[in-house]
């Protein structure tokens, strides 16, 4: 079993989640859940500090335990987790689980997700039991997110984060996904596999302050609804059939008007080409849309289907 703990600029965490991690792996070990071999990956996602040295210190005092992988430059929380997870399936390890380098999801959750993995479960979801310690703008925004994600029709796991058990099996299907616009929160539940929920407490950061500011939540909210969803593309379509309705409306309405009289020369023949127009134009745009929606689709590759056992 492998940890996988993404780091950009955790100097003052590390020491701290490092240590904590070696007791709970040695306990673990001791009670005969993980192999041996278990140990933890620290991916440090270009830190500009001194997150590196700590981790190359680390894994000299023990070089079987800790392992480090060093990007090149921050290329972000989602991606510096894959290329950690890759190394763990490089690493041969039979089940990985992937933490947060700020000690806030709780390590004594790892038990109850190894117990669920032994029942059988190839991904074990690590779910906040609840949003005490976030703002409630972070809680409402949040909430938001998952109820959008939702209507898009991406499946997502409501208060999961990337605190979670994957199998050699599960991992191992994620590795066929090239796409490079990551979201694995959304990939994940996407893959299928017997899932298991485990819920923890969320706690406060141990040291340090966050990585993710309003400016990134962002971006990573964006990137969750447009690297999974072509519905906004489908909208544009929508919109366009319905100004092309009002059109119609409008069309019986001039004409009553003209009708009864109390229409100024020229109205009519505006109101009607400006929705008429107006319809048409979005209709074109939505079915070009349409047709860049597919291609998005096909240039992601992602895997027709995983088969998950055959006999
Ligand atoms: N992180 C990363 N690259 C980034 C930003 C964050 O690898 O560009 C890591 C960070 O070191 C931490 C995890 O992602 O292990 C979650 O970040 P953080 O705790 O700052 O987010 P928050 O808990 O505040 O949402
Ligand atoms: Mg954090």
């Amino acid at each position: 079993m492998m940890i996988v703990v993404p780091c950009y600029n955790e100097e003052e965490a590390l020491a701290v989640t490092a240590e904590a991690l070696r007791a709970k792996l040695e306990e673990l070990k001791q009670g005969r859940l993980i192999q041996e071999t278990s140990g933890v990956i620290f991916v440090d996602d270009g830190s500009h500090d001194g997150t590196w040295s700590i981790i190359e210190r680390l894994h000299g005092q023990f070089p079987d335990l800790y392992h480090g992988v060093k990007l090149a430059h921050n290329r972000g929380h989602q991606n510096a987790l894959y290329a950690g997870l890759m190394q763990a399936l490089a690493y041969d390890a039979d089940a990985c689980i992937s933490m947060d380098a700020d000690l806030q999801d709780d390590p004594d959750a790892v038990d109850e997700m190894i117990r669920e993995y032994q029942n059988g479960a190839e991904i074990v979801f690590g779910v906040r039991d609840n949003r005490d310690t976030d703002t409630a703008f972070k809680r409402g925004t949040a909430h938001a997110f998952y109820a959008l994600m939702g209507w898009l029709g991406t499946e997502t796991v409501p208060d999961h984060a990337d605190y979670r058990l994957m199998s050699r099996e599960a991992l191992k299907a994620l590795s066929q996904y090239r796409e490079v616009n990551l979201f694995l929160r959304g990939i994940v539940p996407s893959l299928g596999f017997q899932t298991a929920k485990v819920y923890y407490k969320r706690g406060t950061r141990v040291a340090g302050e966050s990585k993710y500011p309003l400016k990134k939540m962002l971006t990573f909210a964006l990137e969750g609804v447009t690297s999974f969803s072509t519905k906004p593309l489908a909208m544009i379509t929508g919109m366009g059939a319905l100004s092309v309705l009002i059109g119609i409306v409008m069309f019986i309405y001039t004409l009553v008007s003209v009708f009864s009289g109390h229409a100024v020369a020229g109205w009519g023949s505006i109101m009607c080409s400006m929705w008429f127009l107006g319809g048409f134009v979005l209709l074109a745009i939505g079915i070009v849309g349409e047709y860049i929606g597919k291609i998005y689709l096909e240039v992601k590759q992602r895997p027709r289907y995983i088969v998950e056992k055959s006999i």
